[in-house]
C-alpha cells in the first residue's frame, strides 16, 4: 500500500497559478462520488497561492507559497469529525465525505492551515483530495503536478524507497509549513522563505564604482558561506535564521577589509558599502 505525498520547491514556484486552475479545472461542476462533490465555480480554490514579500526597497523578494491540504498524519480535522465524515485512507489521503460532511460547519475551522473551504450551495466544507478519483483511475499524480510547468510539485509514494519522493524527503533543507502545529503533514516543503542579508560594494578611490568580484564572508556560529559581489557590487546570502547574529567580512587585497556584525530580525539591507584603498 502506498503512502502517498507532495513536496513543494518555492524556489522553483514562480507563482504562474497553473496548479490552481488545474485544480479548478478538474472540480468545478464536477462530481467525483464517493471522494468529492463538485467545487464552486467561483473562488473557494483547494490549491491556494499566497504572496508572501520580503524586505523593503530597493531589495525585495516576492516568494509563492502554494498551499493544497498537507493530508496531515494527526489531523485535527479528522480528530472533529463525530460520524466519520472525516477520515484518513490506509495511502494516507484524507477525505471529507459529501454526504456525511452535510451541514458540519464546524469542520472548516478545524484546519489551523485553513484550506478547507465551506460550498454554500452544496453545505458542505472541501478540500483537496489529492485528485483520489484520479489516482484510483490510475493516474500516478493529481492534475496540479502535471499542470505545474516547472516541476515545483513532485507527488509520489513516500514508503517506496525507490521513488522520487521518498529521496527527496530524506534531502537535506525539508522542512514542514508551520511544525509548531504538529500536525504530521505528508506534504513538504523545501526553500521555505527565510530571512536574507544584502548589500552594495563601491570603490571609493574610482569614484564610488561598483565593485565587481569581490570576496564576501558570511560567519556563523555554524560556519561561513562564501559569495562574490555581482557586476553592480550586489551580494546576498538568503535562506538565514532569523534572530540570529552574523558576520559579514569583505575583503580584497588592495582594499581595507571591513566586518559589519548583522542580526537578522528582520531581512536586512545593508546599503552601500564603501570600501576604501589598503594602507
Ligand atoms: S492540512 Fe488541514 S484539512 Fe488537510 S489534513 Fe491537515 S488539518 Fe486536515
Ligand atoms: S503551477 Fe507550479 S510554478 Fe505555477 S504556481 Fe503552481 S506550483 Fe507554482
Amino acid at each position: 500500500m502506498a503512502r502517498y505525498g507532495m513536496v513543494i520547491d518555492i524556489d522553483r514556484c514562480n507563482g504562474c497559478y497553473n496548479c490552481f486552475l488545474a485544480c479548478k479545472d478538474e472540480f468545478s461542476g464536477n462530481n467525483y462520488p464517493p471522494f468529492s462533490a463538485p467545487q464552486p465555480n467561483k473562488g473557494k480554490s483547494w490549491m491556494r497561492l499566497t504572496e508572501k514579500e520580503r524586505g523593503t526597497c530597493p531589495k525585495v523578494k516576492v516568494d509563492y507559497i502554494p498551499l493544497p491540504c498537507l493530508q496531515c498524519a494527526d489531523a485535527p480535522c479528522v480528530n472533529k469529525a463525530v460520524n466519520g465524515e472525516v477520515y484518513r485512507r490506509p495511502d494516507g489521503i484524507v477525505l471529507i465525505d459529501p454526504e456525511k460532511a452535510v451541514g458540519k460547519r464546524e469542520i472548516v475551522s478545524s484546519c489551523p492551515h485553513r484550506v478547507i473551504t465551506w460550498n454554500e450551495e452544496k453545505n458542505i466544507p472541501q478540500k483537496c483530495t489529492f485528485c483520489v478519483h484520479l489516482l484510483e483511475q490510475g493516474w500516478k499524480e493529481p492534475r496540479c503536478v502535471e499542470a505545474c510547468p516547472t516541476g515545483a510539485l513532485l507527488f509520489g509514494d513516500l514508503d517506496d524507497p525507490e521513488s522520487e519522493i521518498s529521496r527527496a524527503v530524506k534531502s537535506p533543507g525539508i522542512e514542514e509549513l508551520n511544525p509548531e502545529y504538529g500536525l504530521k503533514p505528508n506534504v513538504l516543503y523545501r526553500n521555505l522563505p527565510k530571512r536574507f542579508i544584502a548589500g552594495e560594494v563601491l570603490l571609493a578611490d574610482q569614484q564610488e564604482a561598483c565593485a565587481d568580484g569581490i570576496k564576501v564572508t558570511l560567519k556563523d556560529k555554524a560556519g561561513k558561506q562564501v559569495c562574490e559581489t555581482d557586476f553592480l557590487g550586489d551580494f546576498e546570502f538568503d535562506g538565514l535564521a532569523p534572530n540570529q547574529t552574523y558576520q559579514i567580512v569583505i575583503e580584497h587585497k588592495r582594499y581595507a577589509r571591513q566586518s559589519i556584525e548583522v542580526k537578522t530580525d528582520s531581512n536586512v539591507n545593508l546599503g552601500e558599502i564603501m570600501l576604501n584603498p589598503a594602507g
